[in-house]
């Protein structure tokens, strides 16, 4: 091991051999999204902490103990982003975009969360976040989970499980809240300590709780369908049945409640069996209030987000991108300046061949490993008796063929009929 300056614990590199099932990634989501209308946009990474707090909730994990915030050098408190919502919202509103409109946006890149590093849960970690703003729904649910549906579809994922729920208007959480309250004062004592600090200050969260000694308890609680209210109970079953419609199989889950305060409503998670405990690939939900809350005028809003380290993970081997159509070895160290020639005459071509040229010298026998390493279909050889000659040799590498002579003036239109061939 070379010595260095070690990376920060829970943050990764990802290296070009990792890159495929990114880019694969990036590349179909980013299709899929333009398809069913979504816009891209990008925030700064940085907010103010009072943002996160606001909109997050005080009594939250992610508010409580996995921010990264800091004073900057002018003594403002901010915040390395844990989440996308809240400063996508916070863009729209500051850049006047909603007045009324109907918004299908998207965005991604790094979020970062204090959290015990461990497989598929890091300190900085990357999400894709689709969020539709003046939409009351259901239809837009509907719309954005079958989305998601066909985002696994694409991508070749199957072994995926999707939990829906209904939280109700903030009335009939609020009635279900006190109920739950009483039942777990019943119970005070037997109460994790996590539990007992959020019986104060957000109870319903409790039911989101991962300790396994907690389990019974909360299995034996008040169920929040006894207390949603009607309209609540429409809209969760408009959507069921539009889900139904569209061959969208899913379970609705009483307990799911999901780790944020600002959902209402419709509620979802995709989890998988084929990542261990980090089985959460991508959740959401409604958040009707959000938006009022952080000082915009009131507008309906559902959005969710993927994480894509874990989505990366299931995508498993994706094979690396195609190397380039012709590797330009160079025999001799007077050819090298019309080696460079060469290559960029051809990249000026219409074809526009994907050109490697050997760079820094080396035995021609070096430079043909380079050229059979690179993946390239075709290498031309160009040494000095050539470009007396005015041409260039020319060698199939991936199929039987000999090496013959082109006319280095005629190069671009012989090189691409020969990678047609
Ligand atoms: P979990 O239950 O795994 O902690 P979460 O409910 O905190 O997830 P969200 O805040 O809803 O997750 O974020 C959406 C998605 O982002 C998750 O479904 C997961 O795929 C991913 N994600 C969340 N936290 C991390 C992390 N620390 N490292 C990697 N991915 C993460
Ligand atoms: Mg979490």
């Amino acid at each position: 091991m070379s010595k260095g300056i070690a990376p920060v614990r829970g943050m990764n590199d990802v290296l070009p051999g990792q890159m495929a099932g990114w880019q694969l990634l990036e590349r179909v989501t980013r299709e899929l999204f333009s398809a069913y209308g979504y816009e891209e946009m990008r925030m700064p990474v940085v907010e103010h902490t009072e943002l996160f707090k606001r909109s997050i909730g005080e009594y939250t994990d992610i508010v409580e103990k996995e921010m990264y915030t800091f004073t900057d050098i002018g003594g403002d408190s901010l915040t390395l982003r844990p989440e996308a919502t809240a400063g996508l919202l916070r863009a729209a509103i500051s850049n006047g975009m909603l007045r009324g409109a109907r918004l299908k946006l998207w965005t991604a890149g790094p979020m970062f969360r204090h959290e015990k590093p461990q497989k598929g849960r890091y300190r900085q970690f990357h999400q894709i976040d689709l969020e539709a703003l003046g939409f009351p729904g259901p239809d837009i649910d509907a719309e954005l989970i079958a989305l998601t549906a066909r985002l696994w579809k694409r991508l070749g994922i199957t072994r995926v499980r999707l939990q829906l729920n209904s939280l109700g208007t903030p009335a009939a959480r609020a009635a279900y809240r006190e109920k739950l309250v009483a039942y777990f004062q019943q119970h005070e004592s037997s109460l994790d300590v996590d539990s007992k600090r959020r019986l104060g200050g957000n109870p319903l969260r409790i039911l989101d709780s991962k300790n396994p000694d907690m389990r019974s308890l909360i299995a034996d609680a008040p169920s929040l369908p006894d207390y949603l209210d009607e309209e609540s109970k429409a809209h969760f079953a408009q959507l069921r049945a539009s889900l139904d419609a569209c061959g969208i199989e899913y379970q609705v889950n009483p307990r799911l409640v999901r780790g944020l305060d600002y959902y209402s409503r419709t509620v979802f998670e995709w989890t998988t069996d084929a990542l261990g405990a980090q089985d959460a690939i991508c959740s959401g939900g409604r958040y009707d209030g959000l938006v009022g809350l952080l000082g915009g005028e009131s507008t309906p809003g559902i959005g969710c987000a993927l994480g894509m380290e874990r989505v990366v993970e299931l995508l498993g081997a994706v094979p690396p991108a195609a190397g380039p159509q012709v590797y330009v070895i160079v025999a001799g160290e007077s050819a090298e300046r019309k080696a460079l020639e060469l290559a960029e005459t051809l990249r000026d071509s219409p074809q526009a061949p994907s050109v490697h040229v050997n760079l820094g010298g080396g035995s021609i026998k070096t430079q043909f490993r380079r050229a059979d390493q690179s993946g390239a279909t075709l290498a031309l050889i160009l040494g000095e008796a050539e470009i007396e000659r005015g041409v260039v040799a020319v060698k199939p590498l991936r199929a039987e063929g000999v090496q013959s002579e082109i006319p280095l003036a005629e190069a671009a239109v012989r090189l691409a009929g020969l990678l047609n061939s």
